[in-house]
Parts: C-alpha cells; sequence; structure tokens
C-alpha cells in the first residue's frame, strides 16, 4: 500500500483539484493499493469539510485535523507518523508537487532499489525575483556551514520506503527542518527535477518574513557554525587589540605624544559593543531552539479524524 500524505492549511478551493488529478495518479498504478491522507493543519476556511466530503465518497481518503495551526512541519510530522503504507509519499494540495511524477518514483523504489525518491526543481519561474535571490544565497550559505547536503531548490515532495520513514520518525526534534532531515537521515536516494509549477488555486501561506524565519531555523538545527564565528572573531579582536596597545605604548615612549580624541574611541566601543550585542543574540537563538526542544510539547494535537 502506498500512503499518500497532504498537509493542508486553508486549500479549500485546491483541494478538489488535487483530488481529481491524485485519482488518475492511482489509476496508472492498479498493482498497488492508495491511502489519501490529508491532514487539515488548523485551515479557517472549509478545508475540513471539503475533506470530510471526500472521506463520505471515497474511503480510501482518511483525514487528521488539527485543534489549531501547527505549521506545515507539524502536519507532515503527524502524516508520517499515522501513515500505514509500505511507501509514504509527501505531497502539496496546491499542485505544485506534480501527481503525475508519482509513478516514475514508484518504479524507482520497487524495481531500481532506492530507498527514497526526491524531487527539485531546476527554476523559479513565477517567483518575486527578490526571494528567488535570498533562497538561492540561503542555500549557498547552509551547504557552506553544514555537513548535512540542503539541496537547492529540493521540494518537501518526496516518496519513501517504510525504512526510510521510519527514521524520520526516530528524529523526534520539535524544531523540524525536513528539508535537512530528510538528507541527514542517508538512505539511497533517487533525484528527478522538474520545471517550477505555479498553484492551481488559493495563495501561497509563506510571507517574505515567514520564510526568512524558516531559513533562520533551518541554519540553527543543522549547524553551529555562527557559534564558532563569534569565538573566531573574539580571537581575531583580541589580537587586533593586543598589537594595537603595544604600538600606542611604545609611541608614547619613543615619541611622547599622548593618544588625541575620544571619538576613535566611542567608535570603537560601540563597534565592539555592536558585534557583542549580535553574538548574544547568536547565542540566544540556540538557547531559545534547546529550551523548545526540553519542554518536549507534542508537535501537533488533534481534535478529529475519522480512523
Ligand atoms: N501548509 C500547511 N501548514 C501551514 C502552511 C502550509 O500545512 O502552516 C501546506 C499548504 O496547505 C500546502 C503546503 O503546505 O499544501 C505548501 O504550502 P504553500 O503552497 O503555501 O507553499 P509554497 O508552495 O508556496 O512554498
Ligand atoms: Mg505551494
Amino acid at each position: 500500500m502506498i500512503s499518500v500524505v497532504v498537509p493542508c492549511y486553508n486549500e479549500q478551493e485546491a483541494l478538489p483539484a488535487f483530488y481529481e488529478e491524485y485519482k488518475k495518479m492511482t489509476s496508472q498504478i492498479p498493482s498497488e493499493t492508495f491511502e489519501l491522507l490529508l491532514v487539515n493543519d488548523g485551515s479557517k476556511d472549509n478545508t475540513l469539510e471539503v475533506m470530510m466530503d471526500l472521506a463520505a465518497r471515497d474511503s480510501e481518503v482518511k483525514y487528521i485535523s488539527f485543534s489549531r495551526n501547527f505549521g506545515k512541519e507539524g502536519a507532515i510530522f503527524a502524516g508520517l507518523e499515522n501513515s500505514s503504507g509500505d511507501y509514504v509519499v509527501m505531497m502539496d494540495a496546491d499542485l505544485q508537487d506534480p501527481p503525475s511524477m508519482l509513478p516514475e518514483m514508484y518504479r524507482a523504489v520497487t524495481e531500481e532499489g532506492y530507498d527514497s525518491v526526491a524531487t527539485r526543481r531546476v527554476t523559479r519561474k513565477g517567483e518575486p525575483p527578490i526571494r528567488s535571490f535570498f533562497a538561492r544565497r540561503f542555500y549557498s550559505i547552509i551547504n557552506r556551514i553544514s555537513d548535512t547536503e540542503i539541496v537547492d531548490g529540493a521540494r518537501d515532495y518526496r516518496l519513501m520506503n517504510r525504512k526510510f520513514v521510519d527514521a524520520l520518525l526516530s528524529l523526534g526534534e520539535y524544531n523540524r527542518f525536513s528539508k535537512g532531515l530528510f538528507g541527514w537521515v542517508g538512505f539511497k536516494t533517487k533525484w528527478l527535477e522538474y520545471e517550477n509549477v505555479e498553484r492551481v488555486a488559493g495563495e501561497t501561506k509563506w510571507s517574505f518574513w515567514k520564510l526568512f524565519a524558516y531559513a533562520i531555523e533551518g541554519i540553527v538545527a543543522f549547524s553551529t557554525a555562527p557559534l564558532q564565528v563569534s569565538a573566531l572573531l573574539g580571537v581575531i579582536m583580541s589580537f587586533i587589540a593586543f598589537v594595537a596597545i603595544i604600538f600606542i605604548v611604545v609611541r608614547k615612549l619613543v615619541c611622547g605624544d599622548p593618544v588625541a580624541g575620544w571619538a576613535s574611541l566611542a567608535s570603537i566601543i560601540v563597534f565592539v559593543g555592536g558585534i557583542q550585542m549580535f553574538f548574544i543574540g547568536v547565542l540566544g537563538e540556540y538557547l531559545a531552539k534547546a529550551y523548545l526542544e526540553i519542554k518536549d510539547r507534542p508537535k501537533y494535537i488533534i481534535d478529529k479524524k475519522n480512523f
């Protein structure tokens, strides 16, 4: 059996179109049975009603509804945890992850011996240029400072076998950055590429700042380099200060020339103060994440489900 997990947040317009495409796709893999696991991530529109309606018509459709919006990562985790298929595929509700690719993905895990098949989009057509620019910067930075490879343009659209899913579930962290976790667990992964598709209906749930915060989360979750940078910078600045002290003392002894001006002094103090504040902030970011982990709260809370 293949479980198709779909996180949905305010997708009342996209969901019926998705269901239609999904049905077309499942008929192309007649050798498997399917379960469609819809996760309602606290939608404020009629997404849950649409889900219940689909479930009433089709016994293959299961739904889980959260008590509030927990974010896509929570919805992904809930989907994986509640899936029962031998294979699980994650897919967005807006048809930006074309279900038509699934037969090819399925062949890769059943015939070519892969544990998972991932997808990446090779273009960012239809996306605001400034967003693409920052996305590219993010991937180049994180890949330089993290041991886990995080592929540029990778989607969460992925087919996994049970072994892979269980490995993901064994990572119990609260701050989940799936794009990194997928790479972290390892196994044999095949990459398929496709051109960006624009969403079929509704609108994106990600504002620029939400994405920015998500990028910071990814960096904090997969690298401790920012902490090391602060230590390194401390060493460099101490060294410079040491050389400067010797220079000033020698100049005073040789030339008898006192140091003039408080302006230079004030700017140095402010500069150093700024750097210190910045790195206290960096430290705080890691501490805050550790604090959230230690509380060990559930990643989602279920309000309703039909199985
Ligand atoms: N999503 C979710 N919870 C959220 C935000 C998004 O479950 O808090 C779902 C959304 O319904 C969609 C998928 O995650 O199925 C991807 O969201 P979206 O299409 O808005 O992101 P984009 O494709 O623009 O990156
Ligand atoms: Mg989308």
